[in-house]
């Protein structure tokens, strides 16, 4: 069970991509996430994307390929995985049919949402330090509702990064989900709805894929 979520930021690929992830066993992958980890732990590899990330623009497409590589290769990642934030541009995506040979290819997953939502949802967006949930709109609670962990607010959560985002998103990646749209493991789904009507259209999506032979893309 190989999946991929696009989506624009603050579409909801972390927060339903986790509770996939949840439900059927498997690893959530975020690049935004294992990027931001390792700017935190100041390795290489997080000096050189610091400012990327800041500035909201993408890390190349060679390095990013790379880290998605071996993670891919690790155990917990054979039985499947949910990708939030990878590809995002049309050679991560060629890339990654590549990195899937002999493993099956991608359910496509597309989280549609008005863009006139995404601004409010992601300048409101607290994320749990333990467990990586998000919480957004008005705040209701000060701890993780899942695990009671405190929040946090994501550095490139604010007005001119998120901007910056969103075009990087519109020039890049939104080219990726038309590319993507003629598959037969593509599915978009409505990601305006309620939290729990999203992750059962999520579920429907990706088993009816699967049910219908999990056929190669291209
Ligand atoms: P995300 O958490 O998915 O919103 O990603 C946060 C930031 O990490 C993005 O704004 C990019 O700077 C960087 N990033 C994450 N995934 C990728 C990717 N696949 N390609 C290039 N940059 C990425």
């Amino acid at each position: 069970m190989n999946v991929v979520l696009v989506g624009l930021p603050g579409s909801g690929k972390g927060t339903q991509g986790a509770q996939f992830a949840r439900r059927h066993g498997i690893p959530k992958i975020s690049t935004g996430d294992m990027l931001r980890d390792a700017v935190a732990r100041g390795t290489a590899l997080g000096r050189e994307v610091a400012s990327t990330l800041d500035a909201g623009g993408l890390v190349p497409d060679d390095m990013i390929i790379r880290v998605v590589d071996a993670r891919l290769q690790q155990a917990d990642a054979m039985a499947g995985f949910v990708l939030d934030g990878f590809p995002r541009t049309l050679p991560q995506a060629v890339a990654l049919d590549g990195l899937l040979e002999g493993r099956g290819a991608p359910v496509v997953i597309y989280l549609e949402v008005s863009p006139d939502v995404i601004l409010d949802r992601i300048l409101s967006r607290r994320i749990c330090e333990s467990c990586g949930q998000a919480d957004t709109g008005a705040p209701t609670t000060e701890y993780c509702a899942s695990c009671g962990g405190g929040f946090v607010k994501r550095a490139d959560d604010h007005v001119d990064v998120v901007r910056r985002r969103v075009v990087a998103y519109v020039e890049n990646t939104a080219p990726l989900v038309e590319w993507y749209r003629d598959g037969p493991t593509f599915r978009a789904i409505d990601g305006n709805q309620p939290l729990t009507d999203v992750a059962r259209a999520f579920d429907a999506a990706v088993f009816d894929c699967m049910k219908s032979g999990h056929p190669p893309f291209r």
